[in-house]
């Protein structure tokens, strides 16, 4: 039995999930211990030159999983919560998300320890800049490709591929994603996340023989994914009927309108106190009526403590990690069909892939096709997961890791270990 400490390791999270599909898999031991283990974990130190005049340093972290199938690819994140732990398993998670939708790369995810909501632009940049130079030896297109996450954004992005560039002595774009558009960025990469989340329902909604407009949604988190997700599916038709951010929530049996939230958020940077709904808090709007649950915030949400009260009959897995092992089973017994974050949200970092072999090739898409060829990978993954859930008799996130890990595997024993 877990601690309600270890229940909420991002690291212990995966890796209970990692060592059920080895296990499936009849993987060789050491190879299993190979990929339960990070390749290497950078810790910088970054000084930085406070508005104030003061110099704070602040910590920051690159953790690279996998370099397995191709250059590690994984976000760069900005909180004061940041821990190792955190970054240790979420890059772990991004190998097997890149191995899901078969895309060339391996995992990694990096943070800063910081506020940014208590720093200046001006901070911001220097922390980022500084960071960069830090973990340069190690980052760029051929090794790891950086890109966006939690309070991390285009101008972050940009940021780093200058910093990156500067150093190499020429213009690489190629060596972070997530960039604007005016730099190297892709069409459609802002949506892909909420796209993805997207793209998967509708999967679900065809296995369950149900219509879009009797689907009622709940998403908790209104930033990228969740704002997206909210306003792709409501143009699908899609019934949003709650959505909530940290501040709080609204619910309205009925259906937002979801046209009308985006553009109060947008004015009131929360959605807590528009006026379409009832309000509710953040946490409880996860246990409201709902066919489809797409948590697209944080991290831990769905835990032993409340994974009976869920009345879902699909969670959509838009955030990193929002189920804990515990609740798995739980939700499991419940007869709750998940799909995993490694799939769910798998859209950002595929639409990312997009973005690198277009900087590679100079050569920019429409967005039609990014979009299609976006619904041409999830749709793929998606039925693949299920198939080898199905075949092999375990649900779809012990089926997710089960092929991915068996992908990343293949690859390595094709290279060999080299010594
Ligand atoms: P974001 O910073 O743009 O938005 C986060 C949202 O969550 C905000 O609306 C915030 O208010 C809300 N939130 C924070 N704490 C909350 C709480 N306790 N209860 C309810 N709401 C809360 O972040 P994002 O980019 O949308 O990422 C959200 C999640 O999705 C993260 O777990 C991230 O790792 C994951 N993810 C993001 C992407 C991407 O492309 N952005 C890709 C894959 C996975």
């Amino acid at each position: 039995m877990k601690t309600a400490e270890s229940e909420l390791s991002v690291y212990e999270s995966m890796a209970a999930r990692f060592d059920v599909a080895v296990r499936k898999l009849n993987l060789d031991e050491g190879l299993a211990k190979y990929l339960r283990t990070t390749e290497r974990e950078i810790i910088v130190h970054i000084p930085v030159q406070m508005d104030s005049g003061e110099l704070d340093v602040f910590d920051g972290y690159r953790v690279q999983h996998s370099t397995g199938r191709g250059p590690c690819k994984g976000g760069v994140r900005y909180s004061p919560t940041v821990t190792l732990d955190e970054i240790r398993g979420l890059a772990a998670e991004m190998t097997w998300k890149c191995a899901v939708v078969n895309i060339p790369f391996g995992g990694a995810m990096g943070g800063v320890v910081c506020d940014p909501s208590k720093l200046s632009t001006g901070e911001l940049e220097r922390i980022t800049r500084r960071y960069t130079a830090e973990i340069l030896d190690y980052i760029g297109p051929d090794r790891d490709v950086p890109e966006a996450d939690v309070n991390t954004n285009e101008q972050t992005m940009a940021w780093i591929m200058d910093t990156y560039s500067m150093h190499v002595r020429h213009t690489v774009t190629a060596s972070v994603t997530g960039k604007p558009l005016e730099l190297g960025g892709s069409r459609g990469h802002r949506e892909a996340t909420g796209r993805g989340c997207m793209l998967v329902a509708d999967q679900a909604l065809k296995r369950f023989g149900r219509k879009r407009e009797d689907t009622r949604v709940i998403i908790q988190g209104f930033g990228n994914v969740g704002s997206n997700a909210a306003r792709l599916m409501h143009e699908a038709g899609y019934k949003i009927v709650g959505v909530a951010d940290s501040r709080g929530g609204v619910i309205n049996p009925r259906g937002l309108n979801v046209s009308q939230l985006l553009d109060y958020a947008r004015e009131a940077s929360t959605i807590k106190g528009f006026t379409g709904g009832e309000s509710i808090g953040s946490q409880e709007i996860l246990e409201q009526d709902c066919e489809i649950l797409l948590p697209a915030a944080i991290e831990n949400v769905l835990t032993r403590g409340n994974a009976d009260r869920i009345r879902a009959r699909v969670l959509v897995e838009g955030a990193d990690s929002p189920t804990t092992p515990g609740a798995d089973e739980i939700l499991a017994d419940r007869g709750v069909f998940v799909i995993p974050d490694i799939l769910a949200n798998a859209g950002g970092v595929t639409v990312s892939y997009f973005e690198w072999v277009q900087d590679r090739q100079g050569y920019f898409w429409p967005e039609g096709m990014v979009h299609d060829r976006l619904k041409h990978i999830m749709e793929s993954a998606f039925h693949e997961v299920v198939e080898y859930g199905q075949k092999y008799k375990v649900n779809n996130r012990i089926a997710a890791y089960m092929l991915a890990i068996d992908r990343v595997a293949f690859s390595i024993k094709l290279r060999g270990i080299y010594a």
